[in-house]
This record gives structure tokens, C-alpha cells and sequence, in this order.
């Protein structure tokens, strides 16, 4: 199944509980806008390629459209479709003023230079801008793209409309970034996680997790949980894993993947494959790299009690009604990542005010705003005896629905 039939399965069960009427259901299950480019580069080596690239707008009734951009050779429509939808929920679960949308472009970051990647980036601007804007569509980072690349699309966007900061977030801290934005989405995952355990009546000191990612979400949130006093006994990125019972020293491990790019041969732990994460004992596993990992194929082999989803769309619907009756919780992607576009969100009310707020005001909001989200998915699961991931979808399009009919079709 890809992400958007998925995201749409979870979308129609939460409509049915709900009881959503047939016309909005329809309006709320395809995109409003579907982006579809060309973008031929000359690249440093001479040679020319012809990349394509993604912007698909699913649903602006609460806000401007928002959501990231991947560069990864698998990204595809259906999949920018999905991420677009969820994006959606997303934002109405954690009750930030902007819509849903996605984008990407279908490349390998390895074989691109950083000049290739800059006029890629600039190039892929040009074919977008008119669909784009701080009132519009406002991009971020999301898989091998980062502050660098945000900060290209802030500068080829304002050469076109005149200085606009408030066009993308995730942008360096000198052109207009947010404090915490960087770590947001880790930081954020931490704080449910916390409080989840929290309400089992435990704090995290011995808790065991195992993380598949070690990107921008999977290596802060690392770092937060060791802080926590978790035990981080794996992590695995696309070149490979490491694992020890004992936990991961998640700084010394940090600095290792600065010089070496990937976790594997670490020398703190045993080596581990890339999806060896996934089925390893553990109390919490955390998949945070790519979506579609946690399938028919290899829930029942799951050992965790506890699945955070820091990666958008990491179990599909036939694996997570196999997980549920395993009795596994799933903390769903549009409740436990959602940090991110929560700073974004401060990043863009910063910008739009040009005026800079301290991390501690960052962190404090970021906070209030993932335990409201928390406690109001939690609520609607408990009365009404439903997945937390069934709540949240419930919570998000309920929010949306009602904001579209009051609109207007
Ligand atoms: P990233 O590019 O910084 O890191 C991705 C990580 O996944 C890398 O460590 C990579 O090696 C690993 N990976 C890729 N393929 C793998 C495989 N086959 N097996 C194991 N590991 C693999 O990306 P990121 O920003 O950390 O995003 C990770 C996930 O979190 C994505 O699903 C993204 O959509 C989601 N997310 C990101 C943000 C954000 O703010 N960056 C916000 C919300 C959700």
C-alpha cells in the first residue's frame, strides 16, 4: 500500500467515527493542487540531468499550506501526495494556522555536489514560486534536506518578490531561523514520549529504545531521551546499525557520525543492519528514517510494547491493526512529530513580526503546545476506547472539516 492510500485508510476510519458526511469526505480525500515539474541542471561535472520535482497542496482551510521537502530517488506523487494529507492533520492535531501540503524532489543527494544541489534547489524555486509564498505555501526541511538548502530557497524566492524570510522555516538562525527549530522534532517526539511513560506511572531511567534514524529526528531526539536517562540500546541509519544492551553513549556516538556520515562500525556496540532495529527487543522502538518500514511482513516480529512514530507514515495499515491486536501502542506521526512544524510555526510568527524570541520562550511554548495536542488525542482515545493514532486522525479532521464547511465549498 504507498502512503496515500494509506493515509486515506486511516483518514476513512476516523470519518466514520466522526460520521463525516459523504461531501466533505470527498473534498477531504484529494489534494487541491498537484505540482508536477521538470528541472534540467548542467551539473559540476559537465553532464546534464533532468530532475523531477513535487509540490502538492492537499488542504488549506485552517491556514496556508505547510510541509517539508525531501530529495530522496524514491519520492514519487503518491508519496508527496500522502505527506501532503498528513501534513494536514498534522497541524490541525497540534492546532497550528496552516494547512497541509508536501515536496520533493526525486534525486540522489550522494551523486550531487553542493553546487549541484544549490542550483538544483534555486532551479526548482523558479519552476514552483508562483505556487509558493509567506501567505501561500511555506516549505521546510524534511529527509536530506536542511538549513542550508532552506536558506537557498529563502534567497532565489526573495530575488523574485523582495525580502521574504517568512517563506520557508527550518533557515539558519542568521537569516531569520528559529532557536530550537533544528531540534524540534526530536525534542518534541521526547516530550510525548515523557509523558506518556509518565502516565504509566514510570520516568524514562532504564526505559529501552530502539531508533531507526539518525538524521535530524533521530539523532536529537537520541540526545534528549539520554538526557532523560533512557537507554538508547540501538540505532541504525541506511548504511547500517549498532546495537549494546548496555545502551549507546549517544556523544560519543554523535561524534563518530559527524567524521563517518553513518552509525555503522561504531565501535561503542555490536553491528546491526539497517532494518535490524525494527524487530530487536526493546520497551520503545522509534522509527525515524522513511515511511512503509513496518509492514504485514515484519509486525508480528516486533518485540516493543511502544512504537513512537518520529517518521511521518512508518507503519502501514494492515501492520497496525496486526500491532493493535499484539496490544502494541502506536504513537501516531501526526501527534509525536509534530514539534517540527510547531516551530516552524513560531519561525514564521517571528518572521511575519521581525521580531526574534529566546529559546527558552521556544521551548517553553513548544511544550505547552505538545501536551495540549497530547492530552486531547488521549482524551478522545480513552472515552471513546480507540488506537491513539484513530484519536488523533478523529481530533485533526474533525478540526479540519469544520473549518472547510464554515469556509465554504
Ligand atoms: P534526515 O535526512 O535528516 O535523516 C534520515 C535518516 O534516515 C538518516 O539517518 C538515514 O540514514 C536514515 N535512513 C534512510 N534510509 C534508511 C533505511 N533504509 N534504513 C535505516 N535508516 C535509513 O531526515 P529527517 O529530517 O530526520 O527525517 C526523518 C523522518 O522524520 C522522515 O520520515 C521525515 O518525514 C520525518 N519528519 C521530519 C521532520 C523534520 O523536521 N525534519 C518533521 C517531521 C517528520
Amino acid at each position: 500500500m504507498n502512503t496515500f492510500e494509506a493515509t486515506n485508510e486511516y483518514f476513512r476510519k476516523a470519518s466514520h467515527l466522526l460520521g463525516l458526511n459523504q461531501r466533505v469526505q470527498a473534498l477531504l480525500l484529494n489534494p487541491s493542487r498537484e505540482v508536477k515539474v521538470s528541472i534540467p541542471i548542467e551539473r559540476e561535472d559537465g553532464t546534464l540531468a533532468n530532475f523531477v520535482g513535487y509540490r502538492i497542496q492537499h488542504n488549506n482551510s485552517r491556514g496556508p499550506f505547510k510541509g517539508g521537502l525531501r530529495y530522496h530517488q524514491l519520492v514519487d506523487a503518491e508519496e508527496v501526495k500522502g505527506l501532503a494529507s498528513l501534513m494536514t492533520w498534522k497541524t490541525a492535531v497540534v492546532d497550528v494556522p496552516f494547512g497541509g501540503a508536501k515536496g520533493g524532489i526525486a534525486c540522489n543527494v550522494k551523486e550531487l555536489s553542493e553546487r549541484d544541489l544549490e542550483i538544483l534547489t534555486r532551479r526548482f524555486v523558479h519552476q514552483i514560486q508562483e505556487f509558493i509564498g509567506p501567505t501561500k505555501d511555506i516549505p521546510a526541511p524534511d529527509v536530506n534536506t536542511n538549513a542550508q538548502i532552506m536558506a537557498w530557497i529563502m534567497d532565489e524566492y526573495s530575488r523574485i518578490e523582495g525580502y521574504s524570510p517568512a517563506v520557508v522555516t527550518g533557515k539558519p538562525l542568521e537569516l531569520g531561523g528559529s532557536p530550537g527549530r533544528e531540534d524540534a522534532t526530536g525534542h518534541g517526539c521526547a516530550i510525548i514520549i515523557e509523558r506518556y511513560f509518565r502516565d504509566q506511572g514510570k520516568s524514562l531511567k532504564g526505559i529501552r529504545f530502539a531508533i531507526q534514524g539518525f538524521g535530524n529526528v533521530g539523532s536529537h531526539l537520541a540526545r534528549y531521551l539520554e538526557k532523560l536517562g533512557a537507554s538508547i540500546i540501538a540505532v541504525s541509519n541506511s548504511g547500517g546499525g549498532v546495537f549494546n544492551p548496555k545502551g549507546l553513549n549517544i556523544g560519543e556516538l554523535w561524534e563518530y557520525y559527524k567524521n563517518q556520515k553513518t552509525v555503522a562500525g561504531f565501535p561503542g556496540g555490536a553491528s546491526l543492519t539497517s532494518d535490524g532495529t525494527l524487530t530487536l527487543e526493546c520497551d520503545c522502538l522509534v522509527p525515524a528514517a522513511l515511511g512503509g518500514v513496518i509492514t504485514k511482513e515484519n509486525a508480528s516480529r516486533i518485540k516493543a510494547k511502544v512504537i513512537l512514530e518520529a517518521a511521518n507514515a512508518p507503519v502501514d495499515p494492515e501492520a497496525d491493526e496486526i500491532l493493535e491486536k499484539q496490544g502494541v501502542v502506536i504513537i501516531p506521526d501526526i501527534l509525536a512529530n509534530a514539534g517540527g512544524v510547531v516551530v516552524s510555526y513560531f519561525e514564521w510568527v517571528q518572521n511575519l513580526q521581525s521580531f526574534r524570541w529566546a529559546l527558552d520562550q521556544v521551548t517553553a511554548e513548544l511544550r505547552k503546545v505538545m501536551i495540549k495536542a497530547y492530552e486531547s488525542v488521549m482524551q478522545i482515545a480513552t472515552t471513546k476506547k480507540i488506537s491513539l493514532r484513530t484519536a488523533a486522525f478523529a481530533l485533526g479532521v474533525g478540526r479540519v472539516a469544520k473549518a472547510l464547511t464554515m469556509r465554504g465549498i
